[in-house]
């Protein structure tokens, strides 16, 4: 089985007087093929594991592995190559470029990696049709519903075939019926090879998902259990 995240006793500590502890010590594998749900209450460390899980971030001591690689030996610049590589990020507040079309959002996602335009284009199409937006490849991001505007930030996330897509309460802005599209959509692109791991407070979203790990103070209460 291959771990395409490991952490090793991850701690985070926000700097002030007192300094905020946000994760106390957080070990856990996500191999390849597998769709896993972080849920816990606020400020339990939910999005503070996603930004180091995404390489957003470092961890304060203890080790962060992402597709094989130890992020503590990486220069900044290694770290945003291994981002943009490896790794597809989705949040709660989708991220795009509101001018821009929908094709041009996601093909930004290859931008890092130096893809001429045409193929970008491409790959971009390829993507949206992957997230039921073919038909809406021109229009603008600003002009699309909420759950349009996510797909095309799953969009962006997958056109580079990360090794895992990790969103942080993908549908926190949507209503729950366009809520539980969207992770329906998460489950397809799991049974279609992507591995996921989805942050969210919703515990019937959370139960749909084949594991759980539950949160609560920075530590893992609960963890289902590698199940690829
Ligand atoms: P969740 O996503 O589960 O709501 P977070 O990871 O956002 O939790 O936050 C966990 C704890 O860390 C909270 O107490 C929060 O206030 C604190 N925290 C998160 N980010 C920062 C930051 N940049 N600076 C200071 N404290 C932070
Ligand atoms: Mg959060």
């Amino acid at each position: 089985m291959t771990a395409v995240l490991e952490l090793r006793e991850v701690t985070k500590s926000y700097p002030g007087t007192p300094p905020v502890a946000s994760l106390r010590g957080i070990s856990l594998d996500v191999v390849r093929g597998e769709l896993v749900a972080v849920v816990g209450p606020s400020g339990s460390g939910k999005s503070t594991l996603l930004h180091l899980a995404a390489g957003l971030d470092r961890p304060s001591s203890g080790s962060v592995r992402i597709a094989g690689e130890a992020i503590e030996g990486l220069s900044d610049r290694r770290l945003s190559a291994l981002r943009a590589y490896r790794l597809g990020v989705v949040f709660q507040q989708f991220h795009l470029l509101e001018h821009l079309s929908a094709l041009e959002n996601v093909a930004t996602g290859l931008l890092y990696r130096g893809v001429p335009a045409p193929r970008r284009r491409a790959a971009a199409a390829d993507a949206l049709e992957r997230v039921g937006l073919g038909h809406r490849l021109r229009h603008r991001a600003g002009v699309l519903s909420g759950g349009e505007r996510q797909r095309v930030a799953i969009a962006r996330a997958l056109v580079g075939d990360p090794a895992v897509l990790l969103a942080d309460e993908p549908t926190g802005n949507l209503d729950s019926a366009t809520g539980r599209e969207i992770i329906t959509l998460l489950h397809r692109l799991n049974d279609e090879g992507t591995t996921v791991l989805v942050i969210t407070h919703d515990a019937a979203i959370a139960a749909a998902m084949r594991r759980r790990i539950e949160l609560l103070d920075g530590r893992i209460r609960h963890d289902s259990g590698v199940t690829p």
